[in-house]
């Protein structure tokens, strides 16, 4: 390990529309970054918030030199807000935190002293959830079971994206381009030391979660496609089986009108055979749908965000384009 204090830390933080609870968070985060012996930046993305959230990184920014802002383009999405904001940050460790408050800065030192103990990556595993519905509850613990059982990486249970990142992590992390980002999945997947530190979520300070069970929902079955190929194979299973199935029945069929015809009768069974197979087609090309869609999108090889301003203190004089 280098000397730390030397060393620095930079904190990137992604914020969509958090422009009231932004002031706040950030006099919480600096209190905690004064009391470490590292030099710390801290980096704000934001990701196309449509409130002043650029304003009050700007304002924040203006008052404070080590607060650095990246604005995309538009709303990308959290994923591509931390990779945006990870491809940013130069420093020996980085820490990724939400701007809601939901993650308490005060963990970060000792995610740092984890890091300094060896670990690649430090993650935060929350032992309670406050100010979430017992519904939501349920279905994240059940969605970190299932991706348990389907995926070959394991994920740390109850881990949100709150977590340290040691420079060696972060470039890792850099090379994965893909579109399709799941990024509780590619923490995990780039492996190195990984150690977690507990604390008690809390609710959200200001506003809402950005999160509706739809978006939670397509968020899961991006988690599990990207992350293993488990539904492939169990359409393949089921196809499989009720080939086997209707094939027997066939033979049964066919046996049975030999011996003793069949006048018109068997309708009902024909029509439920129909469907029966024609269902399971359609599910089995509705997940093939789904890998050729990634497939697609891979393919198109498009960048994951674009940068439209950014503020930097210590940045050349050509990207600073604030007037
Ligand atoms: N966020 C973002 N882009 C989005 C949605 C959310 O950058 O499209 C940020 C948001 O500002 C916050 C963090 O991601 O800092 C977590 O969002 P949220 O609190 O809505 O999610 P939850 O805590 O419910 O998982
Ligand atoms: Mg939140």
């Amino acid at each position: 390990m280098t000397d730390t204090a030397a060393s620095t830390l930079t904190v990137v933080a992604p914020a969509y529309n958090e422009a009231q609870g932004l002031p706040a968070f950030h006099a919480r985060l600096c209190e905690v970054l004064d009391a470490l012996d590292l030099r710390t930046r801290v980096l704000y993305v934001d990701d196309g918030s449509r409130d002043g959230t650029w304003e009050a990184i700007r304002t924040l920014a203006a008052n404070d030199p080590r607060t650095d802002g990246l604005r995309l383009s538009r709303n990308f999405g959290k994923e591509a807000a931390l990779s945006a904001g990870l491809d940013h940050a130069d420093a020996d460790a980085v820490v990724v935190i939400d701007t809601d408050l939901q993650d308490p800065p005060e963990l970060i030192p000792q995610l740092v002293e984890q890091w300094r103990a060896g670990f690649d990556v430090v993650y935060a595993t929350r032992s309670a959830r406050e100010g979430e519905s017992r519904f939501k509850r349920f279905t994240a613990a059940a969605f970190y079971r299932v991706m348990e059982r389907l995926s070959d990486t394991p994920l740390p249970r109850d881990t949100g994206d709150f977590r340290l990142l040691s420079r060696q992590a972060v470039l890792a992390l850099r090379e994965l381009r893909e579109r399709q980002r799941f990024m509780k999945g590619l923490f995990a997947w780039i492996g190195y030391r990984q150690t977690g530190v507990s604390y008690r979520r809390h609710a959200r300070h200001e506003g809402r979660s950005k999160w509706n069970y739809w978006r939670l929902l397509n968020l899961a079955v991006e988690g599990i496609t990207s992350f293993s190929v488990a539904p492939l194979r169990l359409a393949t299973w089921i196809g499989f089986g009720s080939s086997v199935l209707a094939f027997a029945y066939g033979a049964w069929v066919l046996l049975k009108a030999l011996i003793w015809g069949d006048p018109v009768r068997g309708y009902p069974t024909l029509i439920l055979v129909i469907l029966f197979l024609g269902g399971v087609q359609l599910l089995a090309l509705g997940v093939i749908g789904e890998y050729l869609g990634r497939m697609y999108a891979e393919s198109k090889q498009r960048p994951l965000y674009f940068v439209q301003d950014r503020l930097s203190s210590d940045a050349p004089a050509a990207v600073r384009d604030d007037p």
